[in-house]
């Protein structure tokens, strides 16, 4: 997994000197990838691996206010990415609130994400950065 994440800070440097206009990745604060197109190529492939807390602090020591509780974690079977969300999408139809991240402290099927939400989502289909997603059981 170290290994995965250094190869895609590796791409996030790498895109954000190219001259080229490419918009994959989405740094945070404290230089951690939150969001990267499936390396491997294609759609995300989505599987439900547990629950999610989502704090709005920083870190663990830091954690702010809870905003999610017992909510769904999804990940993908290609390349790992995490995703948090108050409803799970293969139910529901719909994520609600939700962050993602390759870098999630969790313990047994329980994950614990923090810096607080990426936005709503209320279908899963319908722009191109939902669609590049694909919820399996
Ligand atoms: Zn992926």
């Amino acid at each position: 997994m170290k290994k995965l994440i250094a190869l895609i800070l590796g791409f996030a440097v790498l895109l954000s000197t190219s001259s080229v206009p490419v918009m994959a990745a989405e740094a945070s604060n404290d230089f951690s990838v939150k969001y990267i197109a499936c390396p491997d190529g294609g759609k995300h492939e989505m599987h439900s691996v547990g629950v999610c807390f989502i704090y709005s602090g920083p870190s663990p020591s830091d954690p702010g206010e809870r905003i999610v509780s017992y909510g769904n974690t999804n990940q993908c079977s290609k390349c790992g990415l995490y995703v948090g969300a108050q409803y799970c999408p293969q139910t529901y139809g719909f994520l609600g609130p939700y962050t993602m991240g390759y870098n999630i402290e969790y313990a047994g099927s329980i994950y614990y994400f923090y810096d607080g939400l990426m936005g709503e989502y209320w279908s899963l289909t319908g722009d191109s950065f939902i669609d590049g997603f694909e919820w399996k059981f």
